[in-house]
């Protein structure tokens, strides 16, 4: 069998010998349930001018090999696309490499000793950040306070993000200096924590809380930025990733991506999402501020383009801050809250439809999910809205209405099936939910396209840890949840790169091994795809190509 189209040109580079699964589908075939594709038992690519130019057998590679081709022999190792993470916060988890990662505390006493270890190596006043504690996770799951942290650091303001990144645990210098007291009111869609006395305890719910405090934190220099960014595409690469949609930036941080890319330090295609920050003014400045943007989605090249506009409609369930149709299991006295009103959001999503903008709507409570999609619904009455590909982030209780409109209207989903191994949230729901949390079998089933993600930094962004995931289901302790929403590993590559693609309009030129696409192509240690579905975990990479150039290599 073979997929080439004679070009009658030389190749740059050949692979040779691969096992070569080439996600060869259209999202049409993907809605309909196909999942089968060519696979080639050994098979080779040609690659010209950062494009594919032949998938073959290998019988028929001779004839694009030249004087100057330079070949590498796969060995009969297994190759897959270049894997796309749909929703993750690249810039910002760049930035964190900065920080201290607090993702692998199982206590407050870790966290303590990692802030301490950081007070010792710190400047008097120097600002100490950290990210992603879990208290979910601690043998004690109370949740921390300023209390825990004043005696390890008097003089270092301490600034500590919770791993859903809706909740931070801050101490009293901080405080201080943000001018937090007991006579502050809780900032619009913000919390300030209190103790029984009224005083701030430290912890802060919510962008517009979080803010009071992040906006007297000293922000890097535009030189740290880029360097971070640079540091980011290294890891991304290693793990197999050359695309992303980077979710939550202002337009100033998209200046620093540019200026990283034509510095050359952009190793990752980026797509990357405008924020309409709910937490900094009214709706009626969000629309200012749209309108005053000189710019749309699509605007860019292959390497960096604007995405779509972010809106952020509520939290998460572990905080409460999830909006849903029915009280918490934990806490009956709410449902939780969407950020901005049905009719704000209407405005904003009408606004920016009519602009030319595709719209990302953050919604992880089902309620939340009912007024991100009346917003798509009022946006479709201004011109329809299918091709614009409005989708919806992380919606992981779909009811049956909600998964009709999504496919009426085209509203893909992009999922982070990582959630359900590390952030062990289902405690906080009613077994339902915990069950059919994050359902890729139900959204495969419904011919809603379904994108592979991370949200890192809230949890780690490897695609083999999310694809291993969204195929066993499993928490951390091996504890099986919904059985029935189990997914093929199969779909799940489908879901790390064909599908992913679908979200920045590029399913034509990459997410698969096709002639004509941009040559984005990894190669893994193991078939994790035939293997042993508890072993694609481990799949390690070997190599990485973005635009036809190796950009990681480990020995094959
Ligand atoms: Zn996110």
């Amino acid at each position: 069998m073979t997929l080439s189209r004679k070009w009658n040109a030389e190749a740059d580079t050949i692979l040779t010998n691969g096992k070569i699964y080439t996600v060869s589908l259209t999202i049409e075939e993907i809605k309909k349930g196909k999942k089968d594709f060519p696979i080639l038992e050994n098979g080779a690519i040609a690659i010209k001018d950062g494009k594919i130019i032949a998938v073959t057998d290998m019988g028929e590679i001779n004839s694009y090999k030249g004087k100057d081709t330079a070949i590498i022999d796969l060995k009969g190792q297994t190759v897959i696309p270049g894997l796309i993470d749909c929703h993750m916060h690249a810039f910002f988890t760049g930035i964190n490499l900065m920080n201290i990662d607090l993702s692998n505390t199982t206590s407050l006493k870790d966290l303590q000793n990692l802030l301490k270890d950081r007070v010792s190596i710190s400047k008097p006043g120097e600002w100490i950040n950290g990210q992603c504690w879990n208290n979910s996770n601690w043998e004690d799951s109370t949740f921390p306070t300023r209390k825990d942290l004043d005696n390890l650091s008097k003089d270092n303001p301490v600034f500590f993000m919770r791993v859903c990144y809706h909740v931070a645990v801050v101490n009293s210098k901080a405080l201080e200096l943000a001018g937090i007291t007991k006579d502050t009111k809780d900032p619009e869609g913000g919390v300030i924590g209190r103790d029984e006395f009224g005083e701030p305890n430290g912890l802060l719910y919510e962008n517009a809380a979080l803010g009071l405090v992040q906006s007297v934190i000293p922000p890097f220099t535009s030189d740290q930025l880029v360097d971070s960014i640079s540091a980011i595409g290294e890891e991304l690469s290693a793990n197999g990733v050359t695309g992303v949609i980077d979710a939550n930036l202002t337009m100033e941080q998209m200046r620093t991506y540019y200026k990283a890319y034509k510095m050359g330090k952009l190793k990752y295609r980026s797509r990357i999402m405008y924020y309409l920050d709910t937490a900094v003014g009214s709706c009626k400045e969000h629309l200012k501020r749209l309108d005053e943007a000189a710019t749309i989605t699509g605007f860019g090249d292959d390497m960096l383009k604007l995405n779509a506009v972010k809106i952020t409609l509520d939290g998460t369930p572990s905080s409460k801050t999830a909006c849903m149709r029915r009280p918490y299991k934990l806490d009956p006295t709410t449902c939780g809250f969407t950020t901005v009103t049905e009719e704000e959001l209407k405005e904003m999503v009408v606004k920016a439809h009519s602009l030319g903008w595709q719209v990302g709507i953050h919604a992880v409570g089902d309620k939340t999910a009912d007024v991100a999609l009346a917003g798509f619904k009022a946006a479709n009455k201004i011109s329809s809205i299918k091709e614009r590909r409005h989708y919806l982030i992380h919606h992981p209780w779909p009811s049956k209405d909600q998964l009709e409109i999504m496919k009426e209207l085209n509203i893909g989903v992009t999922v982070q099936p990582t959630m359900l191994h590390l952030l062990n949230e289902a405690p906080v729901l009613y077994d339902d939910m915990a069950q059919n949390n994050i359902p890729c079998k139900t959204y495969f089933e419904n011919g809603i396209v379904t994108g592979g993600s991370s949200d890192a930094p809230v949890v780690p962004f490897n695609p083999f840890l999310g694809m291993w995931a969204a195929v066993n289901r499993k928490d951390l302790n091996k504890d099986l949840w919904g059985a029935h929403e189990r997914i093929t590993p199969i779909e799940a590559l489908i879901m790390w790169t064909k599908n992913s693609a679908f979200f920045s309009h590029e399913e034509h030129i990459r997410g698969s091994i096709d002639v004509g696409n941009l040559a984005d192509i990894v190669v893994v240690d193991r078939d994790f795809i035939k293997g042993p579905k508890e072993d694609i975990l481990n799949t390690k990479v070997k190599l990485t190509l973005l635009n036809g150039e190796v950009i990681y290599k480990d020995e094959i």
